[in-house]
């Protein structure tokens, strides 16, 4: 049994004679020690269930298993006592004290909710702003610290209270997208380096990517689909989630033979090998998943392409290529020796037989 296990949770809001259902089942577990990204477009329900995780919020109907304890049915004192002592937050509006330093902020929950002597609690305060670094700023006011600092402050505050879980909710996009890419990998280090098991929200994919054991995209309510980055990126379960995490591209075709272990697909005039799934059959259509860097141009080839955008973005050159009326995304990574080609110019798309997703 995972350390969080959400069994089939509903949550319909009432509002007058309106019912309004914005979780529809949602049946997840998280290992102790994991990071988990919660992700899914605005209004997929992604902060109704984290409002249910931190006993913030009831299920209409469902189990909530927390470290063997089935809490979802605890009275209002009881969710309040779960929240006290097993859960951490960190939203993205910090709600740091304005008129206690950094310091005092961090120690506040040691001393008044743990009641621990101020002596004791000063040196572990300390210490967790050290982790976060922050060694320099122990008696700066929240006015006096960038966004980012009181962001690190929040964090060594949920930290030092040793929670079973802490909770993200989007917390770093109050931030600029520079800052919010250091500070996401901060977090991911000092998550690691706890061992703390985590839940964080957010609506951006490559924030999820580059932070978490396993990733659980929702949609209206209900799991997409739940996996580590790797097998959601390469293996998406449907054209939804392969566009939400990451760039992709769709080729639709019928399957007109099967060979060692390949599909061929008839696309418009042509063919294409792609390595075949286990349920495919003959005569059936089927959508390719093409991510841009796993194409690539050569000037012949059977998949005839026209180049409409030729772009240099330094580390990649990044092409746009009508195939037949289809929009092709490709990226050509580290094209300083490569041939380059031009807006206007007919070429060929390639990929390998292993490189395409089959949905
Ligand atoms: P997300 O965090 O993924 O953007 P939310 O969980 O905030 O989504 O909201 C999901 C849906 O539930 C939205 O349509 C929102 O309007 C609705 N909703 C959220 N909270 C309430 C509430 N307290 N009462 C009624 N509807 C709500
Ligand atoms: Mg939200």
């Amino acid at each position: 049994m995972g350390l969080i296990e959400l069994k089939d949770i509903r949550k319909t809001y009432v509002m007058g004679d309106i019912k309004l259902p914005v979780l529809k089942g949602i049946t997840m577990s998280v290992e102790k020690g994991d990071m988990v990204a919660l992700t899914g477009v605005s209004g997929s329900g992604k902060s109704t269930l984290m409002n249910i995780l931190g006993c913030l919020d009831r299920p209409t109907s469902g189990e909530y298993w927390l470290d063997g304890e089935e809490i979802s049915r605890l009275s209002n004192d009881g969710r309040a006592d779960v929240r006290n002592r097993k859960i951490g937050f960190v939203f993205q509006n910090y709600n740091l004290f304005l008129n206690k330093t950094a310091l005092q902020n961090v120690t506040e929950g040691l001393i008044v909710a743990r009641k621990m002597h101020k002596a004791e609690a000063i040196e572990i305060g300390k210490k967790a702003l050290d982790k976060v670094g922050l060694s320099d700023r122990y008696d700066y006011y929240p006015s006096q610290l960038s966004g980012g600092q009181q962001q690190r402050v929040a964090l060594a505050r949920a930290l030092v209270l040793e929670p079973g879980v802490l909770l993200f909710d989007e917390p770093l996009s109050n931030l600029d997208a520079k800052l919010r890419v250091s500070m996401r990998t901060e977090i991911r280090r000092i998550q690691q380096a706890t061992g703390i098991t985590a839940i964080y929200v957010t609506h951006d994919q490559s924030e999820a990517m580059a932070l978490s054991d396993s990733i659980i995209i929702m949609n209206k309510g209900v799991v997409a689909q739940i996996g580590s980055p790797q097998e959601i990126y390469y293996h998406p379960n449907s054209e939804f989630v392969a566009d939400f995490i990451g760039e992709a591209n769709f080729l639709k075709g019928k399957c007109v033979a099967l060979e060692d272990g390949c599909g061929v697909l008839q696309l418009a005039d042509t063919q294409v090998r792609v390595a075949a799934t286990e349920n495919m059959t003959l005569g059936e259509d089927y959508t390719i998943v093409l991510r841009p860097e796993s194409a690539g141009l050569v000037p012949e080839g059977n998949l005839k392409c026209r180049v409409v955008l030729s772009c240099f973005m330094g580390a990649y050159q990044n092409y746009h290529v009508m195939v037949g009326d289809t929009l092709v995304k490709l990226t050509d990574y580290n094209p300083k020796n490569h041939r380059i080609y031009q807006v206007g110019e007919t070429c060929a798309l390639t990929f390998e037989p292993d490189g395409v997703h089959v949905l």
